[in-house]
C-alpha cells in the first residue's frame, strides 16, 4: 500500500502529558449540555500542500496523484482549517480519527452514543467519565472480561471527558499554577482524545489506581500492552514515540481503533501518527 507523506510537524517544544493525567480535581462532575449535531464544515482550503509529494514512491500506483488508495482517512483532508490557523476534526465519528496538539475536536462534538461500559472501576459513582462510545465501551469489555479470566487486576479510570469539562479542568488549573505551568499537565480543551469517546484510562491496585508511568511496570500494564490490541485498543501514547505524539509515554492510555488497525499497529509499532501517513518533523524538545 502506497503510504502518504503528508508533513505535520507537530511541536514538542514542550512534551505535555496527554490530557488524562492524574489531575486533583474539584469539580463535581455535571452533563455535558452541548450535545449538538457536529457541524461538518466544508473544505475551506488553506491546507498546506504536501510538500513532499513527489517524494513517494509510488511504485505500485505510479499514476496515483494524490488520493488514499490505504482506506485511511487523510490527515490533510478531515480538517478545516479556521482564519486563525488551527485545525478542526471534521471526521469526528471516525474509529480511526486523529486528535493531537495539531488537531482540535469541536468544541460543541459529543459522541451521539456514549454508554457506561461494565467494567471494573475503582470508584462507585456513576460519573460521566465513565462512559464511551458504544462501540468502544463493548470492545472494553471484552478486554476486561479476558483480563478476568487471564486474573489480572485491570481497572478502568475514565473515558468520556467533554470540552466543557476539559476547559474547566484546564482553567482551575491555570489559575493555580500559571496557564504556562498548567499546560504541562493539562491539555487544551479540544486537543483531549478523552473528548472522543475512544480512549480509555486503565489502571491497577499495583499503583493504587494512579495513572502513572510505573503502570507499564505492573502485571496489569504488561498483560494490556501485550493484550489490547486484539480487542481493538493501542497504546496511544507510546514509551520512545513523544515525538510523534507530542506526549509523554502513557501506559494507561487505551484508544480505540478497531481490532484490525490495532493488530497493524501493534505489529508495526507505530503510533496512530505514523499510521496514518503523518509524517512529523522533529524539533528540538525541552526535555
Ligand atoms: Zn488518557
Amino acid at each position: 500500500m502506497k503510504r502518504r507523506t503528508t508533513v505535520i510537524s507537530i511541536m514538542t517544544t514542550i512534551v505535555l502529558l496527554g490530557g488524562c493525567a492524574s489531575i486533583p480535581n474539584p469539580f463535581a462532575e455535571e452533563a455535558d449540555p452541548t450535545e449538538k449535531e457536529t457541524p461538518v464544515e466544508e473544505n475551506q482550503g488553506g491546507e498546506v500542500q504536501d510538500p513532499n509529494e513527489d517524494q513517494d514512491e509510488g511504485k505500485e500506483n505510479p499514476e496515483e496523484e494524490t488520493e488514499t488508495d490505504t482506506g485511511l482517512p487523510d490527515p490533510e483532508e478531515t480538517v478545516t482549517v479556521t482564519a486563525d490557523g488551527k485545525k478542526v476534526i471534521t471526521n469526528v465519528n471516525d474509529p480511526l480519527v486523529l486528535v493531537n496538539k495539531e488537531r482540535n475536536l469541536p468544541a460543541d462534538f459529543v459522541p451521539e452514543d456514549l454508554v457506561i461500559p461494565n467494567v471494573p472501576f475503582p470508584f462507585t459513582e456513576d460519573l460521566p467519565k465513565k462512559q464511551l462510545q458504544k462501540v468502544a465501551a463493548d470492545a472494553a469489555e471484552a478486554l476486561f472480561d479476558q483480563a478476568e479470566k487471564d486474573g489480572i487486576p485491570l481497572f478502568a479510570q475514565s473515558g468520556y471527558r467533554s470540552y466543557d469539562r476539559q476547559e474547566a479542568i484546564f482553567t482551575a488549573n491555570a489559575e493555580r499554577v500559571g496557564e504556562e505551568e498548567a499546560n504541562k499537565f493539562s491539555a487544551f480543551p479540544g486537543q483531549s482524545e478523552h473528548q472522543s469517546g475512544l480512549a480509555l484510562d486503565v489502571t491497577s491496585p499495583e499503583v493504587e489506581f494512579k495513572l502513572v508511568e510505573q503502570f507499564g511496570e505492573t502485571e496489569a500494564g504488561r498483560w494490556v500492552k501485550a493484550n489490547a490490541h486484539k480487542y481493538g485498543f493501542i497504546i496511544r501514547y507510546p514509551k520512545g514515540k513523544e515525538t510523534i505524539t507530542g506526549y509523554q509515554y502513557e501506559p494507561w492510555h487505551l484508544r480505540y481503533v478497531g481490532k484490525e488497525h490495532a493488530k497493524r499497529i501493534h505489529e508495526q509499532n507505530m503510533t496512530l501518527e505514523e499510521y496514518l501517513g503523518v509524517e512529523v518533523e522533529p524539533v528540538n524538545s525541552s526535555q
